[in-house]
Order: structure tokens, then C-alpha cells, then sequence
């Protein structure tokens, strides 16, 4: 089914091709009849869904009939995701004469002033920069008809409630209100029951389910040795674009610094950056002058750079749903990535949580020439693993068995690593070159293939011999 099917207009279709999309993802599909409808909409998909164009291009659609003032107004949790969402949308505008603005803090006011004197149709904004602008009167709400929490639930973790909700005050009480957002915390239902009125629901992809495409495995590492495995990993594999997520801003720098040292091209990215620095290391990392970005979880929202082949945890996330939003950084719409997690034996338990809310286990994976500096004893505990990934706990069942056993398609079509690899080496009568072991309900098949070759590394002391 085309986009033609959608009763869009045709400039925005036409801008839709340009765009190169041929087909509408899922939630477009479901999602454009009903905004187009003019209804209230929850939408529960995380990012790489295709969910911008979900909610613009119908947005697109209403504004190219009317007057021109400020109508429509999506809010977004980080200015990286403000500027992304923009993008997107002058993107598809291209073909109208529907300007587009953004708004976000960590920037000057007066270019943004000057920017809505212009005359904007469609303003994205974070909820703090919004609210300091309408504060100095560069901007009227009163005509807003269609209102946007892209994100919801992030902006809600990151203490935006009250925003929202003094933005709900500024806003007409008739207008369509869309909602999109991977979970529902209690804080954020509070927020949707104010802001809509008789949503539909477009619950498309449980934010338990990772976007296809994505393999998953667990590297277990002493915390002190996660840059040297890193290391390890990176010269087996070819890596077109990485990005290695870091709990905190100090270790995004650390790890940053660390893999520079190494000879890897590399930037961070995280709150006490600047945006231009920000806008830097994105660019650098799209154009393909530098192969890794080093974030935090709230610096990669917006993150949107085509093709990102890895996506490293060095850290464990905090929460699943960061894990989820985390590797989502990968396997954009229709394509292929990789995530990998090192997780130190200290992390175990938050890996168990992930586990436990992916519904299955994640493969485990040890280098059999590195050396982890551990007893044989750590490394089976390390390997063993004990999350309620098999479903058996009352958890959720295992996902997708029926297909491969691995749950989210990660195994289909890919044959697990093997591609992504710089051709496996040959261990005695055939060996895959690495050792792991599996939970039951693990799929065989989705499990890396780490063949690769030996390789010295760097400031690491080999004579210690192995564990
Ligand atoms: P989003 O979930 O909105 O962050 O979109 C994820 C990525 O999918 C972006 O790079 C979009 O440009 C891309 N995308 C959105 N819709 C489509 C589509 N129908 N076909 C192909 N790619 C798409």
C-alpha cells in the first residue's frame, strides 16, 4: 500500500517521495487517517517507527488549507529531538509554502524572537524555551489547533509536567491533541487525561520490543577493562557509524577521550556540550568524519543519523526503557544494527531487569583471547546470567519463539553477526572463535558469530596469562 492511499495532498506527497520513502511504515498508516480525522490520538511507538512523518504530514495537510499563523505546536523533550522533528518537517514541506520554526533552550532568545516575528505555521519548541518565549511576547498560542507531545513520557522523566501543563493553559481548549510516547507513567496519564479528549489508541510497537532488524548480545567484563574490550571489538568488526551510550556525562568525556587515544575518530555528546558542538559531532558523525559518538541517554534522543551500524551500552542503562530507546538507535525503518552491552559483574542485576522486561534472554559473549582477569569461577557466573528471560518466572513469555526462537525477527534474514565481521578465523577443527552460553530461550542462531583475528592490543599486559 502507497502513500497515495492516505488522502494526503499532492505537494505533501510529492514531498514525501522526495524524501524517498516509498511506503508507509506501520504507524503511518494507522496514524494519518486518524489525525487526518481531526481526533485525539495516543500513539505508543518509540523512535525509527517512522512516527514524525506519522504525526507532520497529516499536520501538513491542515495547515496548507487556512490562515497563516502559528496552528500547529509539537513539544519535544531535548532540542537534538526539536531540531530532528523540524527537519523532518521542512522536509516534507518543501513543496508548500507552510513555514516551519524551532525553539529550544541553550541558545540566544533574539534569533528565536526574530525568527517567530517571520511568521511560523508549524512551531517545534522544548516546553521551557516555549514558555520563556511567550513570556517575552515573541509568539501568541491563542490560534494553536493541533497540539503535539512527541516523547511524552521522556519529557515527563525529565521534569517537564508542569510546562506542559502551564503550556495546557496558554493553549484554545479546542484543538486535536496527539500524544506519542513508548510507556505510560503514572505522572504522564495525568498529563494525557488533562490535554485530550477521547483519544484513539495506536499501540504499534510494546516498547518491549526492540525495532527488527537489531542483534542483541552481553559482553560481561571486569568494569576497569570495558575500554580494552571495546577496543577488542572494535578492530573485529567493520563499524560504519557507532555510538556508545555512557550513563554519565564525566564518563561520555572518559570514553571519549580514551578510544581517541586508540586512534578512533570520535566525539561526545551530552547536556554540557554546546549545540554547536552537539550540531558538530551529529554532522561529523552523518558525513562520516568521525565513526563514534560517545552520548548520554538524554543527549541521544533525536539522534537520527541514517545507517548507524553499532550501538554500544558501555554502561547498563538504568532502565529498560532506556535500553530499548538506547538500541533503537540502530536498525532504523527497514534496516540492520547491531547492540552490544558490556556489563560488569556489578551491573548484573540491572541487566537482569532488562532482561526480565524484554520477555528473553540476551546471548552472552566472552573474546576467547582477551583477558578479562578473572577466575574461571567469575567468568561462568558472569556468562550464566540470571534474568527471568525465559519467561518462566511470570514474566513475559519469550517473544517470537516460533521464528528462530531469538523474539524480535533479530535473527532473520541476517544470519547473526557473520556479515558484519571481518571474516571469521579458524580455530581448530572449526571453533566459532568465541565462547558463549545461552539461557534457554536463547536462539542459537541469533547469537554472534565472533570470528575474528588475533590481535595485540595496546597498553595491555598479555603476560599476565590467562584466567
Ligand atoms: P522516526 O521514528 O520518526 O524517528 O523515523 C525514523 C527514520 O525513519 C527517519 O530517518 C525517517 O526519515 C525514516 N522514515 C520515516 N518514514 C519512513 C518511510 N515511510 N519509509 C522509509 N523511511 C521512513
Amino acid at each position: 500500500m502507497g502513500f497515495n492511499t492516505l488522502n494526503l495532498p499532492p505537494a505533501i506527497l510529492k514531498g514525501v517521495r522526495a524524501a524517498g520513502y516509498s511506503e508507509p511504515t506501520p504507524i503511518q498508516r494507522k496514524a494519518i487517517p486518524i489525525v487526518l480525522d481531526g481526533k485525539d490520538l495516543i500513539g505508543a511507538a518509540q523512535t525509527g517507527t517512522g512516527k514524525t512523518a506519522a504525526f507532520i504530514l497529516p499536520i501538513l495537510a491542515r495547515l496548507l488549507q487556512g490562515t497563516k499563523r502559528l496552528r500547529a505546536l509539537v513539544l519535544t523533550p531535548t532540542r537534538e529531538l526539536a531540531a530532528q522533528v523540524e527537519t523532518n518537517a521542512r522536509d516534507y514541506a518543501r513543496f508548500t509554502d507552510i513555514n516551519v520554526g524551532v525553539v529550544y533552550g541553550g541558545v540566544p532568545l533574539p534569533p528565536q524572537e526574530r525568527m517567530l516575528r517571520g511568521g511560523v505555521d508549524l512551531l517545534v519548541a522544548t516546553p521551557g524555551r516555549l514558555l520563556d518565549l511567550h513570556g517575552r511576547l515573541a509568539l501568541r498560542l491563542d490560534y494553536v489547533e493541533v497540539l503535539v507531545l512527541d516523547e511524552a513520557d521522556r519529557m515527563v522523566d525529565m521534569g517537564f509536567a508542569p510546562d506542559l501543563r502551564r503550556i495546557l493553559r496558554l493553549l484554545p481548549h479546542d484543538r486535536q491533541t496527539l500524544l506519542f510516547s513508548a510507556t505510560m507513567p503514572p505522572d504522564l496519564n495525568q498529563v494525557a487525561r488533562e490535554a485530550l479528549r477521547e483519544p484513539a489508541r495506536v499501540d504499534l510497537a510494546p516498547p518491549s520490543r526492540p525495532a527488527a532488524g537489531i542483534t542483541q548480545a552481553v559482553y560481561p567484563v571486569p568494569r576497569n577493562l570495558k575500554t580494552e574490550l571495546l577496543d577488542e571489538i572494535l578492530s573485529a568488526i567493520d563499524v560504519r557509524s557507532m555510538i556508545v551510550f555512557t550513563r554519565t556525562k564525566h564518563g561520555a568525556d572518559r570514553v571519549a577521550r580514551q578510544l581517541g587515544k586508540r586512534n578512533y575518530a570520535v566525539a561526545p555528546i551530552h547536556g554540557n556540550r554546546s549545540q554547536s558542538q552537539r550540531e558538530r559531532a551529529l554532522g561529523d558523525l552523518k558525513r562520516g568524519r568521525i565513526q563514534i559518538l560517545v552520548a548520554t541517554d538524554i543527549a541521544s534522543r533525536g539522534i537520527d543519523v541514517e545507517g548507524i551500524s553499532h550501538v554500544v551500552n558501555y554502561d547498563v542503562p538504568h532502565t529498560p526503557e532506556d535500553y530499548v530507546h538506547r538500541i533503537g538507535r540502530t536498525g532504523r525503518v527497514d534496516a540492520v544494527g547491531d547492540a552490544f552491552t558490556l556489563m560488569s559483574p556489578e551491573e548484573q542485576k540491572d541487566f537482569t531487569a532488562i532482561e526480565r522486561f524484554l520477555g528473553r534472554a540476551v546471548p552472552r559473549v566472552m573474546l576467547p583471547d582477551f583477558d578479562y582477569h578473572m577466575r574461571p569461577r567469575e567468568i561462568a557466573d558472569s556468562i550464566r546470567g540470571d534474568g527471568g528471560g525465559s519467561g518462566g518466572r511470570g514474566g513475559k513469555k519469550p517473544a517470537g519463539r516460533s521464528h528462530g526462537g531469538g523474539g524480535p525477527r533479530a535473527s532473520s534474514g541476517r544470519g547473526g553477526h557473520a556479515g558484519a565481521h571481518k571474516g571469521p578465523r579458524q580455530r581448530g577443527s572449526g571453533g566459532q572463535g568465541h565462547s558463549r552460553e545461552q539461557k534457554p530461550g536463547a536462539s542459537g542462531s541469533e547469537a554472534p558469530q565472533f570470528g575474528r583475528k588475533p590481535k595485540v592490543i595496546r597498553g595491555f599486559d598479555r603476560r599476565r596469562g590467562r584466567p
